[in-house]
Order: C-alpha cells, then sequence, then structure tokens
C-alpha cells in the first residue's frame, strides 16, 4: 500500500507534467511559427544574442530549488529541440526532400520504370538530330539493342553561335517518327518555353540541359507540364542549386522528375568536365528522385565511357546517358566523344550493361 502523502504528491506530479507538455507544445508552436517568419525573411534560426538573453532572464528569475546551471540546462535543451523542429520544418517545405517524401519516386517513362529498385535504364543516342538517315541507323541499332530510351537534339546549345544548333521542329518529327518505328521513347532537350507545345506533341521526355538549369522561366515551364523530365546539372551548379531547380519543377505540378548528373567545371584539363559521383550518391540521399549520370559529357572521352558507367552505377545511379552516332568522325556536334556501333557494342559487353534485363538493380548489383 502507498502511503497517501506520496499518492496525493504523486497526483500533483502527474497534473504538472501534462502542465508542462502543454506548455512546452505551445512553446513550440511559437517557435515555429518564428522559423516560419524566419524562413520567409531569409533569417537564421540561430541566434546566440536572443539565447544568451533568454537564459539571463531565466537565472535571474530562478529563486531554486534548481540551480542556475541545472535551469540553463534544462532549457537549453527545449531552445535545441525547438530549433531541431524549425530546421525539420524547413526540409518538409521542399517537394523533392526526403523528408517530405521518404520512398524512391518511380518514373515511369512509357512502359519503362526508372529509379528506386528497378534496373538501371539505359538513354542512348545522337548528339544531334542531323538527317533522317542519320536517326533511323541509330534508332534501329538501339532498338535491336534493347536500349528503350532515345536521345536526340533537336535544339542544341553550342557555345558558337555559328555552328551547327539543330534542325528544330523537323529534327522532333524525325525523332518522333523513328522511335515510333522502333517502339523507343523519344528524349530531347528544350531550350526556351515557347517550344513546349511542339515538345508535348512530339517528345516522351523533356531534358533540361545544363545550360538552362537555372533558366526559371523554362523551369516553370516544363513543371507545368505532365511529360518526365530530365534535369541536367549546370556546369557549375552546386548540389543545392540543382536539387531546387527540380524543386521549380515540381512546385509546379510536375513530379516525373528525374536528376542528370553530366559533369562540372572544375581545373582538370584530362576531361572536358568531372564527373561528381559524390553528387549521384548525395542527390540519392537528399532526394526521393532517380539520379542518372551523363557518361559522354562529363569526361568528355570515350576511354572514360566505361570506367565513368561502373563508378555511376557503383554509387547507385538509376541510369545512363550516352552518346552513339553512325559515324561520329562527321558528326555535326560533339565529334570527338560520340561513339560508333561497333564501340557501343563494346562498351555495353565492358559494362554488361544488359538492357534486356528486367531484374532489379538490387539483384543486379546486391544493392
Ligand atoms: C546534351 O545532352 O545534348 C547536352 C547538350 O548536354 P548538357 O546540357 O549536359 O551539356
Ligand atoms: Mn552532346
Amino acid at each position: 500500500m502507498e502511503d497517501a502523502r506520496i499518492s496525493d504528491l504523486r497526483a500533483r506530479i502527474d497534473t504538472l507534467n501534462l502542465d508542462l507538455l502543454r506548455l512546452l507544445s505551445e512553446r513550440a508552436e511559437v517557435a515555429e511559427a518564428i522559423g516560419r517568419v524566419q524562413s520567409e525573411v531569409g533569417l537564421s534560426h540561430y541566434d546566440p544574442v536572443r539565447e544568451q538573453r533568454m537564459l539571463d532572464a531565466l537565472t535571474d528569475a530562478n529563486r531554486g530549488p534548481f540551480t542556475d546551471t541545472v535551469v540553463k540546462s534544462l532549457f537549453k535543451q527545449i531552445f535545441q529541440a525547438s530549433m531541431q523542429l524549425e530546421e525539420q520544418q524547413d526540409k518538409v517545405k521542399y517537394l523533392t526532400s526526403r523528408h517530405s517524401q521518404s520512398a524512391d519516386t518511380v518514373v515511369t517513362v512509357g512502359d519503362v520504370p526508372i529509379g528506386s529498385q528497378y534496373a538501371p535504364v539505359l538513354i542512348a543516342g545522337p548528339c544531334a538530330i542531323e538527317s533522317r538517315e542519320q536517326v533511323e541507323a541509330v534508332a534501329s541499332l538501339l532498338a535491336e539493342r534493347g536500349v528503350r530510351l532515345f536521345r536526340g537534339g533537336a535544339f542544341k546549345p553550342r557555345t558558337d553561335p555559328y555552328s551547327f544548333s539543330g534542325l528544330g521542329e523537323e529534327g522532333l518529327r524525325i525523332g518522333r517518327e523513328a522511335c515510333d518505328r522502333h517502339g523507343l521513347q523519344f528524349v530531347s532537350e528544350i531550350m526556351d518555353a515557347s517550344n513546349i507545345a511542339a515538345f508535348e506533341e512530339y517528345v516522351d521526355v523533356l531534358q533540361v540541359g545544363a545550360r538552362n538549369m537555372q533558366n526559371f522561366t523554362l523551369l516553370r515551364a516544363v513543371g507545368r507540364s505532365r511529360k518526365p523530365v530530365v534535369l541536367k546539372r549546370g556546369l557549375s551548379a552546386t548540389i543545392e542549386e540543382w536539387v531546387m531547380a527540380a524543386e521549380y519543377l515540381m512546385a509546379e505540378g510536375n513530379d516525373q522528375v528525374i536528376l542528370c548528373e553530366r559533369g562540372i567545371r572544375t581545373f582538370e584539363r584530362y576531361t572536358r568536365n568531372t564527373l561528381d559521383v559524390s553528387a549521384v550518391a548525395l542527390a540519392k540521399l537528399e532526394t526521393h528522385l532517380p539520379v542518372i549520370a551523363d557518361v559522354t559529357h562529363s569526361g568528355g572521352r570515350r576511354d572514360l565511357l566505361v570506367p565513368l558507367t561502373k563508378s555511376a552505377l557503383a554509387v547507385g545511379a538509376d541510369g545512363i546517358m550516352i552518346e552513339v552516332h553512325p559515324n561520329p568522325a562527321v558528326a555535326l556536334s560533339d565529334n570527338k566523344q560520340q561513339i560508333d556501333f561497333e564501340a557501343f557494342d563494346r562498351y555495353l559487353a565492358a559494362t554488361l550493361y544488359d538492357t534486356k534485363l528486367t531484374a532489379k538493380r538490387t539483384e543486379l548489383y546486391g544493392f
């Protein structure tokens, strides 16, 4: 039998616990409200001066029985918990974030699932669509090899304004016809929001190129489309900037977003760009979106295609993009790095990239 005095006192403690919980929750809600305003105006959640003032006010008011040190350490715990809440709140608002969606997004192009546990996809084709014959040659080879996604640019972003910049809408038509003939899904780069209607008509996947990663008007227009999107990482974009660009797409309602690491500009000159494999892994950790790697534009070297592919797949890439051309020597763009059909077959053999595989990636790679 418990002493009646203890039971009474314990009952008071129980009530006080509930009062404290109510006050703590109320305090947390106010802290969240402050956090929202801080995020809105771009202020940091952590304000050491304010924190010190609150601790001073508490120790001034403290009449015991807890010592000032104990009061401070109790309240520091409360401050820290509030801060975590504010930070969590920041992340949850981003649609791309793992905090808002823990399950992997699977983007389905036609009947091809990309992401999560599915076997890595291969997106192959010429840098630019140059002619009906060229596209037919590549598309028929790819289809024969079991590739499901064909890439080819009709609107090409070029450094030199006098160089070949694509066949435009006619290129899209050529690509569409070849893809229909061979049961392929068509991926092509959109450079300008004004072309969205044509892309809606001819293309299965809208590609936003590296140079346009922060073209916010284009991102919003593509975000309003319901076509899947491949979003390339900008030439010098941080992972955060890249993910925020994806956020633009998702904020407009397009949740079919595939991130594509395509190499970033560094001091290195042996390669055209530096494939950032850590970005592939990080993008998969931080976001729930599928992440692929473009091994052609990243290294800019044919002799790196196999090792870069293997490294990207090893860190969890959900697919690879590669450029294939019937006769790269005469290609109208990127003629130094596209590969011909024989090299493509060697590439498939060397990377063990069996495009006909339907096995889940976990069965293929053990992770
Ligand atoms: C492309 O894939 O054709 C291309 C131009 O790539 P990026 O935007 O990555 O340079
Ligand atoms: Mn190219």
